[in-house]
């Protein structure tokens, strides 16, 4: 007899920097959490190697960013900045925390991006996922295989496997961006960055996908493999 599994979370999201997840998937996210649904977010690095703004800083941030999101949570695994790749070392903490809060669904940054970073958390979670289900790894934790993993883009987009439709969300995810105003705000004092047109680059992104299903805002999605329908009605 095999037991059924049980899960506590609906989407785990995660992402390499604060910031990622809500560029990537902020509507997504805010629309699921709209809904009722559990998500919960994990950050692998605290994003110390930024031009701009303090670990102290980014955290607080990223906590004003959630509440505005509606997640359930938000943690960091503290793993380094810019030093992100798939070892052993790293692979632990991420199958524990996808044991931790048992998500049906896994959202990561798609691995076509420029930085290494995203590539290897994309890698990383991908693994991970997999691993999650094995029970003779790190066996004093019970295994957990959530149902399915879809990647969100950063730096590079390619053909979806599908479109949400965020436009009721989408003032919620700039606003959630706009949250970590150590990234994206414009000081005198502050190094200089491309960062304070990324809303731009990511409102046109977001014009762009929702032109594909003929709305003002959407998120592009990526599956690796087919998604499996019952009814083709519920597609209209
Ligand atoms: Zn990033």
């Amino acid at each position: 007899m095999t037991k059924e599994t049980v899960y506590e979370t609906d989407l785990l999201v995660f992402g390499a920097h604060p910031d990622d997840i809500e560029i990537g998937a902020g509507g997504l996210v805010a629309k699921q959490a709209a809904q009722g649904r559990r998500v919960v977010l994990v950050d692998l690095t605290k994003g110390e190697m930024a031009s701009n703004g303090t670990v102290e800083e980014r955290s607080k941030e990223a906590e004003k960013a959630a509440a505005i999101l509606g997640v359930a949570d938000r943690v960091n695994l503290g793993l380094p900045d810019s030093r992100i790749e798939v070892k052993e070392e790293f692979l632990e903490p991420v199958v524990r925390v996808i044991r931790r809060f048992k998500p049906r669904i896994i959202l990561a940054p798609d691995s076509r991006d420029r930085h290494p970073d995203h590539i290897a958390t994309s890698n990383l979670v991908t693994q991970a996922m997999f691993i999650a289900g094995l029970w003779k790894r790190y066996p004093d934790q019970p295994p957990h295989r959530p149902q399915k993993l879809f990647y969100y883009f950063l730096h590079y987009t390619r053909e979806p496997s599908f479109v949400v439709d965020i436009t009721d969300v989408y003032r919620k995810k700039q606003e959630a961006i706009m949250a970590h105003v150590s990234q994206f705000g414009t000081w005198p004092d502050q190094n200089p960055t491309e960062l304070p047109h990324l809303l731009k680059r990511v409102e046109a992104r977001n014009g762009y996908f929702g032109s594909l299903i003929k709305v003002e805002y959407g998120e592009g999605f990526y599956s690796a493999e087919p998604l499996k329908i019952d009814d083709v009605l519920t597609l209209v």
